[in-house]
């Protein structure tokens, strides 16, 4: 932990830390939503929807990093349990009980559209406050973006196959 690192940060640090925490917990839960799905999914165009889940799952576990390493600088602990996963997650976990493309797609769009909310939120709380953690959501945000756009893309061209 870096002295002035943290003094410099314009916000109560530990409120701060527990909004990190919570999506720490929310990047874990994502990361084997991705994972599980890509092993169970089944359906049309299933080898694309694979190879997304698999790239997304990736960056969810990147995120998940990012999020444990600034938590460390600013002093905090991660989540070492993951039994706290579900007491600290904000977008929850959906399991993969019907595992047919479409729905896989459709509860993984559900929570790319939480953890946009998530960093949208981070990003309006430390904006002008902490810079290095405002980076830090602003690159993950901008991959959030991304996930829902590749999953939405997916969606689309499965249901426009589907009517022909
Ligand atoms: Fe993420
Ligand atoms: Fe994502
Ligand atoms: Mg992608």
């Amino acid at each position: 932990m870096g002295t002035k690192g943290i003094e410099i940060v314009g916000m109560d640090v530990s409120e701060l830390i527990k909004l990190l925490n919570k999506a720490f917990a929310d990047e874990w839960l994502a990361y084997y939503q991705y994972w599980l799905g890509a092993k169970v999914v089944k359906g049309p165009m299933k080898e694309s929807v694979i190879a997304e889940l698999t790239e997304h799952a990736n960056d969810e576990l990147r995120h998940a990093d990012m999020v444990a390493n600034r938590i460390i600088q600013l002093g905090g602990e991660p989540i070492l349990n993951p039994k706290e996963w579900y007491d600290f997650t904000n977008c929850g976990y959906d399991a993969p009980t019907d595992p047919v493309v479409y729905e896989i797609l459709k509860q993984n769009i559900k929570g790319e559209q939480c953890a946009i909310t998530v960093y949208q939120s981070i990003l309006e709380i430390t904006h002008g406050k902490d810079p290095v953690t405002y980076n830090m959501a602003l690159q993950i945000l901008e991959d959030e973006v991304e996930h829902e756009e590749d999953l939405q893309s997916l969606l689309e061209d499965i249901e426009i196959m589907m009517k022909k």
